[in-house]
Parts: C-alpha cells; sequence; structure tokens
C-alpha cells in the first residue's frame, strides 16, 4: 500500500537576502461557495450570471422584520467537506454577527461563525511531486453568508448594486501558516479544489469568484519555523499581511513572490513590517495596502439573536460520513497499487472524479497499464486538442475498451489502433465491425506474409547482399512489407519471417 504518511516533506521556499537567507510562511483562508441550490438563510436561488437583482428574498434585501432560516442542506454540505478533510465535526456550532457597512451587504453585518466554528482541526495532504507532500492543517471552517456585489463602472455618475450574491452560503476553510513556498499555495489550493470537487461541496469555479483566497504571508530566519512548530508560539514568526480575494493559482504565486520580496527589502532596511490588507495589482504584478491594521474594523462580533446555536446528532453526522465517496488520495494509492502505474499517471486519472470513472470502466477486465496508457495519451490528447473535457467525449469507455480489446486479441497492431481510434473519434461506431467492415484486421496468415517478403526479397537483390553484411539493414525489409501490407501484417511475424529469408 503506498503510505501517504511515507512521504518526504518537500523543502521550503528559500530567498537569500544581503542580510542572509529568509524562508516563507503561508496561511490561507479559502472561501468556497457551497453548492447548494438556495441560500444560507432563504430559499432564493444562487444560479450564477441570473438577471440583476432577480435572486433576491426580502430577508436577503434585509426588509424589516425578515428573520433568516438555516437551510439544512448548507450545513449537511459543510459537515461533509469536513470529514472530507479528515477533520473534527463540532455537534455544537453558533453564528455571530460580524458588523461593517457595506452597500452591498444592506443588513450591515454578515451572518458568520467566530466562536464556535461547524468543522475543527483537519488535514490537507499536498503532493509536491512523487513521494514528496506537505501536510497541511486546516484549523476551521465556518459557514457564513457572501456579500452582494457593487458595480461602478456601468455609469460616468452612479454606482450599481447587485444583491444577487447577498446571502449566498460560504464555506471559510482555514488552514494553519503551514505552507512554505508560492508553488505550495497554489497546489495546496488546487488540491483543496480537488477534494471539494470529489465531494460536491463546491464547484471550485475559480472564475466566476466560487472559490477564492485570502492569502497571508510572512518571513522568517531559517529555523524560526521549527521553533514555531515545537511551541505553537507564532512570536517565532514573522509579522504577515494579508492579501485578499485571490481567485487565480497564478496570481497567488506571483502575489506570494513579490509580498515576501516586500518584506525582506522592508527588514533588511531595519524597518518592520507592518500587519495589514493588501490588494494583488495583476496588471502591475504588485500588492499595495487595503487598510492597515490602525484602520482596521472592529466588528463587534456577538452572538446572532435571530438564530438559534447549530446542534446536530453525531447519528446524522454519520448518514453524511457514509455517503463520502472514494477521495483522491486513496484513489490515487489504490491505481498505483492494483495497477501498478506511476504516480504522475495516477495523479492524472485521479485529477477529476469523471476522469477516474472513464478509466476504470475501460480497465475493468483489461490490462490496466494499456488501458492507462491509451486513456491519458490518446484520448486525453485527443480531448486537450479541442478544449474538451471527459464528458464531452465522442469515444465512451466501450467502445476506447472495444479498440484495446482487439488488440489483445492480436487482431489489430498499435498503428492500425491508432487510426481505428481516430475513426471511431470522429464517425463513431462498434470498433470490431468498423474493422472488419474496412478490412483493418492484421495478417497474422504467415502464409501472405511469406509471400510479402519474398516478393520484397526478389525484386531487391542487391539490398539482400547488403543485408547479409549487415544484419541491421534487416529493419529496411521489414518496413518495406508493413508498407506493401498497407501496416496490416503482424509486426512480430514480419521480423521472423524476415530474419529467416535473409538467412540472418
Ligand atoms: P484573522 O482572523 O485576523 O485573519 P487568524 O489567526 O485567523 O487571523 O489567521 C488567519 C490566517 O493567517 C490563517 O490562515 C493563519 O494560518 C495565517 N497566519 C497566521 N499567522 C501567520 C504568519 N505569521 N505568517 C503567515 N500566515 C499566518
Ligand atoms: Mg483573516
Amino acid at each position: 500500500m503506498l503510505d501517504h504518511l511515507a512521504y518526504e516533506a518537500p523543502k521550503p521556499k528559500v530567498i537569500a537576502g544581503a542580510t542572509g537567507d529568509w524562508e516563507l510562511v503561508i496561511g490561507l483562508e479559502v472561501h468556497a461557495q457551497v453548492a447548494s441550490k438556495a441560500k444560507l438563510f432563504s430559499g432564493a436561488s444562487t444560479t450564477f450570471g441570473a438577471e440583476p437583482n432577480s435572486n433576491v428574498a426580502f430577508v436577503d434585501a434585509a426588509m424589516p422584520g425578515m428573520l433568516p432560516v438555516i437551510n439544512e442542506g448548507c450545513v449537511a454540505l459543510a459537515v461533509k467537506t469536513g470529514l472530507g478533510l479528515k477533520a473534527e465535526i463540532n455537534l455544537f456550532s453558533a453564528f455571530d454577527r460580524k458588523n461593517y457597512f457595506y452597500p452591498d451587504l444592506p443588513q450591515g453585518y454578515q451572518i458568520s461563525q467566530l466562536y464556535h466554528p461547524i468543522v475543527g482541526e483537519g488535514e490537507v495532504i499536498v503532493d509536491m511531486g512523487p513521494g514528496v507532500a506537505r501536510r497541511v492543517r486546516i484549523e476551521r471552517i465556518h459557514l457564513e453568508q457572501d456579500a452582494g456585489k457593487s458595480i461602478h463602472d456601468m455609469d460616468p455618475h452612479m454606482s450599481f448594486v447587485d444583491l444577487n450574491r447577498t446571502g449566498v452560503a460560504l464555506m471559510e476553510i482555514v488552514s494553519r501558516p503551514d505552507i512554505r513556498g508560492p508553488e505550495e499555495a497554489a497546489a495546496y489550493v488546487g488540491k483543496l479544489r480537488q477534494i471539494l470537487r470529489y465531494l460536491g461541496t463546491c464547484d471550485g469555479n475559480m472564475q466566476n469568484g466560487n472559490l477564492r483566497a485570502d492569502v497571508n504571508v510572512s518571513v522568517c530566519r531559517p529555523g524560526d519555523y521549527e521553533k514555531y512548530q515545537e511551541t505553537q508560539d507564532f512570536s517565532h514568526l514573522g509579522t504577515r499581511c494579508e492579501i485578499k480575494n485571490m481567485n487565480s493559482m497564478r496570481f497567488i504565486q506571483q502575489a506570494i513572490e513579490y509580498e515576501a520580496r516586500r518584506q525582506i527589502a522592508i527588514l533588511e532596511d531595519g524597518g518592520s513590517v507592518d500587519q495589514e490588507t493588501r490588494l494583488f495589482d495583476p496588471d502591475k504584478g504588485e500588492t499595495r495596502t487595503m487598510r492597515s491594521k490602525e484602520e482596521a474594523h472592529d466588528y463587534r462580533y456577538f452572538p446572532c439573536p435571530d438564530l438559534l446555536p447549530l446542534e446536530i446528532e453525531q447519528g446524522w453526522v454519520d448518514d453524511i460520513a457514509a455517503t463520502l465517496p472514494e477521495l483522491p488520495d486513496e484513489k490515487k494509492a489504490r491505481f498505483v497499487n492494483d495497477f501498478g502505474m506511476t504516480e504522475y499517471d495516477a495523479d492524472v486519472l485521479t485529477a477529476e472524479a469523471e476522469n477516474a470513472a472513464y478509466f476504470e470502466a475501460v480497465a475493468e477486465g483489461r490490462d490496466g497499464k494499456l488501458a492507462a496508457n491509451w486513456v491519458i495519451n490518446e484520448l486525453f490528447g485527443r480531448l486537450k486538442r479541442e478544449d474538451h473535457g471527459i464528458t464531452e467525449s465522442p469515444v465512451n469507455p466501450a467502445q476506447l475498451g472495444g479498440i484495446l480489446d482487439l488488440i489483445a486479441k492480436g487482431d489489430i497492431s498499435g498503428k492500425i489502433a491508432k487510426d481505428l481510434f481516430e475513426i471511431v473519434y470522429t464517425e463513431g461506431g462498434d470498433p470490431a465491425e468498423i474493422v472488419e467492415a474496412r478490412g483493418m484486421k492484421q495478417v497474422t496468415d504467415t502464409g501472405a506474409i511469406e509471400t510479402a517478403v519474398e516478393q520484397v526479397i526478389a525484386d531487391n537483390p542487391a539490398q539482400v547482399e547488403k543485408a547479409k553484411q549487415n544484419p541491421k539493414l534487416a529493419g529496411w525489409f521489414v518496413g518495406q512489407v508493413m508498407k506493401a501490407t498497407g501496416g496490416k501484417a503482424n509486426p512480430k511475424a514480419v521480423n521472423e519471417i524476415v530474419a529467416a529469408k535473409l538467412g540472418l
């Protein structure tokens, strides 16, 4: 069994400064939109791209006297997420009001969970190459409402507000500061996204903002992080800055790199880093101050009087646990063990649950390595050329499996199989019937191959003489025979017969 606890930890990113080396320390707060059809406290729809202000219930618009009602489905999805991250589920949690004014938040507060989050400590194993992985601890996951959207670029004199997003359920997934470099941060978001998509609790669409991260960055000297790990005392770490609302893996990496170098320059200049919230400007590749600690909001959190504490039963949690699918780490380990494939191939095949299911349908009762090879190289390669995903594949697993069966039976060569694949891909149809109808069957009849070999030998006496001096030239005869038979001769038989007839 491939043991995911037996991985080696990757080295932290080191930046050489004028006064010595620096290491990076990163913690992420990921906001993941819960894949629920209705909002967290109202029945309004969460459909993306709807007409502005068409998905707004009275409670979302904060009409006087309206009361929030918890959406049980959202709670179930948060619990499922917690279980998927091997986290502790809190049977008692509660909602708090985080007070601040924002034009797209009509209530004047966001309902969140500060003191008693629904999910406690968990973990994400972040793969950084074969046998190398980082365990990133999850501190907590809490449920909260999203705000709406202010639109400033539609009119020169007015701003608009769209409340469609107001009140949509978010899971805030808070990591410990266990991430040690820009690539790791991107890989962490990627792995988290993959797990959420496997679980079906968030669609992970970063472009639509359904998954976005606040990135906390600090720098320290080599050895300091180990001291923090031993003691969990944050004073061993540097002061952090938080870069808000990142929804691109590439920008996350650029922002971390820039931010670390900015902090190092300040520290090496004898200054100190101010704890502040910053924004990344993708055009300039820089982060800049959004608000400093002095201006930081005092949110005056207090328990939301409109909602009772959330008390759930262990039996209900167990029922949800029973619905968990096989998750990426387990699936990957099983693919490596059962099919003897490389970790790299297993990564490709388990990237999305649909890819893995497709592969397993092809591999069932067949040679797993051959199936992996065909799914990854031929099918994925072909789909990629048209920017298609597996769900849009014109070739279904039964058809691809049919092609592999024809190879296994020796009916077609690997080369003809590729032509056949292209026909099935573009025209559809049953592979065995196509091979029959188009005369693509491999010639294994040695009599027919012998005749073809004899013909080539008779036509090329000069080449025969040369080949007798230099047996490597036999390959030329094999090529000629393959050409003469339209690539349908069994290559192994051709090789043997050519060698025999040339007396090699
Ligand atoms: P807040 O609620 O003020 O944002 P938290 O303590 O909840 O503060 O931390 C927010 C995030 O910042 C967490 O993901 C945490 O891991 C990360 N973090 C805390 N200290 C550091 C640090 N020194 N360097 C980098 N990240 C940090
Ligand atoms: Mg924060």
